[in-house]
């Protein structure tokens, strides 16, 4: 308790080693020579390495400090790193401790173990970390362990991205590059580099550990794999923005002391819409060092709930038949002299910086719609796309009555008038007159503009937001390079401007609505406007290496044709390896839990039913129930026979995309099958005798 005294100004990145830091502890030469490097997206000379590596050393010992690592993010979307201590030995026995320049700037990790979808074969194991010196170096207390964290990329022995920060930092510079082209040509001559922007608000489920620990499926699949539902789930809208539970509130105040010890700002939370279900959001930063951020975020919410006795589930889909949980991202550009490039001013029709970027998104995202879907295919996801809660599988853009209004303007060949918001009377004296909106909210879009950010929302919740982050970026920077590509031959820009804008606008209007996401007419009306509509994450996988695709992470030099093939691998065989383990969790908790309690309550019937004859009483109505128990202990042996069937087929199938589509086909329909079973068995079993904490007990008691 005592840390909540210090003050947050001076706890906040007190474990970061960022520029105060490096102002007071670096010679100044050094410390202006290393901003310029980080300016320019230059390498990091070994001298000034050196120089720089033994102040962050003498730093952390100060803290405590006893190792370092490289904190990298191979494919497993998660984060890895490797702890070497400070320690270099002397001829007397004695120890000195060290930090080079090169042990900041590179490691050498063995690569053998982590996904490379082909890249490399496992005999081949060396793999490289480099250090990302646009994401500050910090300092992590694990238990009793102190560790200074160095952010970086990892690649292979030749220099293949085998992680998600290359390509990401690779589309930072594409969009950089593109942004600022652009910007030149419009006129802009004070800009100098340009960023894309991330705010990951994350939503997650919190569930008392002892309820955790007694589910399999939880432990191993993150998500429940069994379970009825509950009498009362989410219908009372009660739970949303409600007032916070004393528990959980002590658990997201220990959240944020960590997290703002690490430099990260979290700053809204609140409760979501299912029961046991919350939000974190942390103001937005550059996105390389926004998804860092957001890779701490999670695993600080995991760490910290065990504190408290719960378990942080961040599964896309814990439970049946309440909402799932996402990341929204929230996504823009800046200047580095501070100017937010989807800032549409308040008069957006003549801002044509604004309408140049804000088509771009819209080419973008029409033109490259299954990219960005695939972007955010998981088997978690699978759950939440489409179904009828977030956002549906067909991507489309929400720009609200304003934007769309110029955007049909501009189709009609030049925008001249904004649509204002007004203001709103409440009714009553003493509330003020409230500024209107130019434009509502649209819960239900997968990819709104909310202001002055565009809001992506279809990316899973337990994603990294790497993939979904540099694949916007690049779509993005490739139209932007057909822009300026265009409007620097031209002789006269403004009108050449508003032909492109109108263009656009004619050619990519389909991608706009406004209307709400979850609805039949919507998919139909889809289908009639020729937007992709793909439900699975198989089918989404395929369109990965469609020629256009393979061409613009090239043009961009974002991925390499061999690097494009190997991710598409990885997601690939993650995905039926996620569903085997769910398959197999379903065949252990059924066969040794459900199946096991559900023949002792027909044994138990079955007594009763003995009894009651012998006794000479009427036994009917016991029969009837022991009946159906009997029919369903069969059904369930039944499917649990058809489950290992259909996993032990889908298991032997050779080719990637053909195994995953029999996960998909035959193991997902048979799981559910088990699954319905069971659930109906729990419905009629003796609550005393079922082996599994329900979902009334988990998602209401804290
Ligand atoms: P909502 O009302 O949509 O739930 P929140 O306040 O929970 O919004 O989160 C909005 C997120 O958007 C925050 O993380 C915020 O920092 C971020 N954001 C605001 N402006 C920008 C921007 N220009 N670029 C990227 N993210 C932004
Ligand atoms: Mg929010």
């Amino acid at each position: 308790m005592s840390e909540s005294f210090e003050p947050i100004t001076s706890l906040f990145g007190k474990n970061v080693f960022n520029d105060v830091v490096m102002r007071e502890r670096l010679p100044e030469n050094v410390y202006k020579e290393f901003k310029k490097t980080i300016a320019e997206s230059r390498f990091l000379d070994t001298a000034l390495a050196g120089v720089v590596a033994n102040a962050m050393k003498d730093w952390a010992l100060e803290k405590n400090a006893t190792h370092f690592c490289h904190w990298f993010q191979p494919m497993t979307g998660l984060t890895a790193e490797k702890h070497d201590s400070f320690i270099s030995p002397t001829a007397e026995g004695r120890t000195i401790m060290e930090f080079s320049g090169k042990e900041l700037i590179q490691g050498e990790p063995d690569a053998s173990s982590f996904p490379s979808g082909g890249l490399r074969a496992t005999f081949e194991a060396r793999g490289y970390t480099a250090w990302d010196c646009t994401s500050p170096v910090f300092i992590k207390e694990t238990g009793k362990n102190v560790t200074l964290y160095i952010p970086c990329a990892f690649c292979s022995y030749n220099a293949e991205a085998l992680d998600k920060k290359t390509p990401l930092l690779r589309s930072m510079d594409a969009l950089n590059k593109q942004a600022i082209r652009a910007l030149k040509i419009l006129g802009n001559s004070t800009s100098k580099n340009i960023s894309a922007t991330l705010g990951p608000e994350q939503e997650y489920f919190l569930i008392d550990k002892k309820f955790f620990e007694k589910r399999l499926d939880l432990m191993l699949a993150g998500r429940t794999l069994f379970g009825a539902p509950t009498p009362r789930g989410q219908e009372m809208c009660d739970h949303y923005f409600g007032p916070l539970h004393e528990r959980v509130a002590s658990f997201m105040h220990d959240v944020n002391i960590e997290l703002w010890k690490l430099g990260v700002s979290a700053k809204t939370q609140h409760n979501e819409v299912s029961p046991a279900q919350y939000e974190l959001a942390p103001v937005f930063s550059t996105v390389n060092v926004a998804t860092d951020h957001n890779q701490l975020v999670m695993e600080t919410l995991q760490k910290v709930a065990l504190r408290h006795n719960f378990v942080c589930l961040l599964h896309e889909k814990p439970f049946v038949g309440v909402n799932g949980s996402g990341k929204h991202n929230n996504w823009s550009m800046v200047t580095d002299d501070g100017i937010n490039l989807l800032e549409p001013g308040k008069t957006p029709h003549d801002n044509m910086v604004f309408l140049v970027i804000l088509c771009a998104v819209v080419k973008a995202v029409d033109k490259y719609a299954k990219l960005l879907r695939a972007s955010v295919a998981t088997a978690g996801n699978d759950h939440r796309l489409g179904a009828n809660e977030a956002p549906p599988a067909i991507v489309s853009i929400f720009l609200g009555d304003q934007l769309t209004d110029i955007v049909e303007q501009l189709a009609e060949g030049a925008a001249q008038s904004s649509k204002t918001g007004g203001h709103l009377k409440l009714g009553v004296s003493v509330l003020p007159p409230l500024p209107k909106d130019c434009t509502d909210r649209n819960r239900t879009s997968p990819f709104a503009f909310t202001g002055n950010k565009f809001e992506f929302r279809m990316v899973g919740s337990g994603q990294s937001t790497a993939g979904p982050m540099f694949v916007l970026n690049t779509i993005v920077a490739d139209v932007l390079k057909e822009i300026a590509d265009e409007l620097e031959k031209s002789s006269n820009v403004k009108a050449s401007t508003q032909k492109i804008l109108s263009k656009i606008a004619k050619e990519h209007q389909r991608i706009i609505f406004n209307g709400d996401n979850y609805t039949e007419e919507w998919a139909k009306e889809a289908a009639k406007r020729g937007l992709p509509n793909i439900k699975s994450t198989v089918e989404s996988l395929k369109t990965i290496m469609d020629e256009e695709n393979v061409q613009l992470f090239i043009n961009h030099n974002v991925l390499s044709k061999a690097e494009l093939k190997a991710r598409t691998e990885i997601l690939l065989e993650a995905y039926s390896m996620i569903i085997n383990i769910e398959a197999k969790t379903t065949l252990n908790m059924a066969q040794r839990l459900i199946l096991p309690t559900a023949i002792e309550y027909s044994t138990k019937l079955a007594k009763a039913v003995k009894n009651i004859n012998d006794a000479g009483g009427n036994s009917e109505t016991q029969k009837k129930i022991l009946d159906d128990v009997c029919e369903l202990v069969s059904a369930l042996k039944n499917n649990i026979e058809s489950l290992k069937k259909a996993t032990a087929e889908a298991c032997k199938v050779d080719n990637s995309a053909k195994r995953a589509e029999s996960y998909r086909d035959n193991v997902i329909p048979a799981m559910g099958k088990v699954r319905q079973v069971a659930d109906s068995l729990e419905m009629i079993v003796d609550a005393k005798m079922w082996p599994l904490p329900t979902y009334a007990e988990m998602l209401f008691i804290r």
